[in-house]
């Protein structure tokens, strides 16, 4: 009976663990048109944020990606999400003196395919609370550009146009502010 007791308070004791400090989340990609072209998985580690990263329908070769300061990906041109992410005042660039943004991260590459299967490590970043949180205020956003960042150039890399952009933000809070009946929505799940 005792025993019972423990597992079950241990149980009570992990779920709430959970729901206060996240250690996985799960972002949806989308390009320009609003078609969802793939997902990254960002996963809490001793060093950083972990991004398993898995994308479609890219021109071949390489691409810029960076997280931006908010959870606003408004197309075609995702200009809402702001610049990269930057809680620490420092220059762009993982190749500058004076950087890097918190959110900038190495280039990704697509296949002849156009397919990315990528693995990539933001150090210093967060999914728990505090300055260096992905999560923090309304959330961020993960953005993948044309063109291939240089590393140096300010203020984003000679990255050029911003193609797919997916939200980083705590699922609770999206579900307050979105309208609980989109009929295109819908629609889509009707066709499926
Ligand atoms: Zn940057």
């Amino acid at each position: 009976m005792r025993l019972v007791l423990v597992f079950l308070l241990s149980i009570v004791f992990l779920v709430s663990c959970q729901s206060k400090a996240e250690t996985s989340k799960s972002v949806d990609m989308y390009n320009a048109s609003g078609d969802m072209v793939g997902t990254a998985q960002l996963l809490e580690q001793p060093d950083g944020v972990q991004i398993k990263l898995k994308l479609e329908g890219l021109t071949p070769g390489f691409h810029g990606i960076h997280v931006h300061e908010y959870a606003k990906c408004e197309g075609p041109d995702f200009k809402s999400a702001g610049n990269h992410l930057d809680p620490e005042g420092k220059e762009h660039g993982l190749m500058h003196p004076k950087g890097s943004h918190l959110g900038d991260l190495p280039n990704i590459e697509a296949d002849g395919g156009g397919l990315v299967d990528a693995e990539l490590m933001l150090p210093r970043a967060t999914l728990k609370e505090g300055k260096m949180s992905l999560l923090r205020g309304e959330g961020t956003s993960l953005i993948v550009t044309d063109s291939q960042d240089d590393g140096v150039s300010q203020p984003s890399g000679n990255s050029g146009s911003r193609i797919i952009c997916g939200k980083i933000n705590s699922g609770d809070k999206e579900a307050s502010t979105e309208s609980p009946t989109d009929p295109t929505e819908f629609n889509e799940k009707q066709e499926e």
